[in-house]
């Protein structure tokens, strides 16, 4: 490394990020044995057989599933996916891997070169994909105290044998921000195509970080620091930016950065130094000898392409073009695939734009407030698309007025049609004049000094009235047809 000789003027620093993600495919079995491979809340070591239990004599079968759930993401990520790949030992000893290796790819992975488009700070940037690979997880260690209060370590076998891909990018990220937007928009994808949950919390989408520091000059060039244990978009942002830090800490201070791995203390907030980084031939990876090398026809790309969605990119940009939409309410729109395709199901191919508006604001304001409120997951809204068509419809023929169509929408039970919620609540506009005759009659009673500023040519004050009327309702009533009646009342004799 070279050192700068004067420390006296700050020198201007650059970070390099470059991520690595494992992601669990969304199988129905295992990536070598058939297993299920859905074991959330299964007791421990019940979704297990003598292959992921890594039993001498066992031999693996490859699951095409997976294998095409690999390729459909390299085509999301525009990658080249090579005629030929394949599968590696990389060997190393812990408790939660029972065959001593596991079986994941090399030097031939299944998927190369691609780029990653995300939004970050306003502006649209590209990140270079490496590779991606598809591997098996491993299982799981439950640290605990038993009943005699000793520390005990458990293994649970469930997750061994999980299929896996792993996403490398290159390091092409410039900040903490731009590492978050990349893996928002990389989780958006998956979940698009629908090869992984994406669920961070559950451990379905885990994220390593490469982090090194480089003077703006050329004259300092720091080691690279691998970042390990962030479990949330939060930590990732929140670990790379201590670590961001403390290298230039180093570096002022005249220091050098080691080369190490280094796990993130959630509840310190601080990054602490774990181990050596390993190097490649630490793990004397091999050809898989019981698995044979994988050819990819142009067929297979071909039949797994033909099932790759419009991207959430694209879609985003179709929206604002095609229904007049702003960029914050398509980005909104479209950053769950279902959402989207709700919207598309309600408005139908060509909307007039203030319908597509109409229906994008109750989406957006309405659904999805009430999605939080009721903490439903990010693609799971509280009404289906002819529910939410029917409350549309209701509201544009005056059915139902927008305040009461707002009171009605939390109310609506599973499949029950907002209409019908609406009769059902009491809700249904009043659109009968004799009834809202009364309530005119009531308001003007109640407010004389509206009334005589009204009738001494102070007009302004029906306003107040056609409120108050409304109210009186349980804004039930519409207001042209209040003011109408009002008007009436108010200038007969
Ligand atoms: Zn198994």
């Amino acid at each position: 490394m070279v050192v700068a000789t004067s420390r006296s003027t700050e020198v201007g620093f650059e970070t390099v990020i470059g991520l690595e993600v494992h992601a669990q495919l969304l199988t129905q079995s295992k990536m070598y044995c058939g297993c299920s491979a859905r074991y959330a809340d299964a007791p421990p070591n019940t979704h297990v057989c003598p292959v992921c239990l890594g039993l001498p004599g066992a031999l693996p079968v490859l699951n095409k599933a997976a294998l095409e759930f690999g390729i459909l993401t390299g085509l999301a990520l525009e990658c080249r996916i090579p005629a030929f790949n394949k599968l590696d030992r990389k060997n190393y000893v812990y408790p939660d891997l029972p065959k001593g290796y596991q079986i994941s790819q090399y030097d031939l992975p299944l998927c190369v070169d691609g780029v990653l488009e995300f939004r970050s700070g306003g502006d649209v940037r590209r990140a270079g994909i490496t590779r991606v690979h598809v591997e098996e997880d491993t299982g799981r260690l439950v640290h605990r105290v038993d009943e005699l209060g000793v520390e005990v370590s458990l293994v649970d076998l469930n997750r061994s044998g999980v299929p896996l891909m792993e996403i490398v990018g290159e390091p092409d990220l410039c900040s903490p921000e731009e590492a978050r937007d990349y893996l928002i928009a990389l989780r958006q994808t998956l979940r698009y195509i629908g090869s992984s949950t994406g669920n961070m919390e559950e451990g379905a989408f885990r994220c390593d970080a490469n982090v090194s520091t480089r003077s703006t000059d050329g004259s300092i060039l720091g080691a690279k620091v691998e970042i390990k244990n962030m479990n949330s978009f939060r930590a990732v942002e929140r670990a790379l930016r201590f670590e961001e830090r403390r290298q230039r800490d180093v570096l002022v201070a005249g220091g050098s950065v080691v080369q190490e791995t280094r796990g993130w203390i959630e509840d310190r907030g601080v990054t602490a130094a774990q181990r050596t980084k390993e190097q490649a031939h630490d793990y004397r990876y091999f050809p898989e000898p019981d698995l044979p090398p994988l050819e990819v026809t142009t067929k297979l790309v071909e039949a797994v392409g033909a099932r790759l969605p419009e991207l959430p990119g694209l879609r985003r940009e179709r929206f604002v073009l095609a229904y007049g939409l702003g960029a914050s309410e398509a980005s909104l729109l479209t950053a769950e695939r279902e959402v989207a395709d709700l919207f598309e199901e309600v408005v139908g191919p060509s909307p007039r734009p203030e319908e597509a508006r109409t229906a994008a604001n109750w989406i957006v304001n309405d659904l999805l407030g009430l999605q939080r409120q009721r903490g439903l997951p990010p693609d799971t809204l509280p009404l289906n698309s002819s529910q939410l068509r029917d409350l549309l419809n209701a509201v544009a023929a005056g059915e139902l007025t927008v305040r009461a169509a707002k009171e009605v929408l939390p109310q609506i039970e599973d499949d029950e049609l907002p209409r019908a919620a609406a009769a059902r609540l009491n809700l249904l506009s009043m659109d009968d004049d004799a009834a809202l005759r009364v309530a005119v009659a009531e308001t003007l009673g109640a407010f004389p000094a509206a009334v005589s500023d009204y009738r001494t040519g102070k007009t302004a004050a029906i306003g107040r009235l056609i409120g108050e009327t409304i109210k009186r309702t349980g804004g039930r009533a519409k207001p042209d047809q209040v003011r109408r009646l009002l008007e009436e009342a108010l200038t007969s004799p």
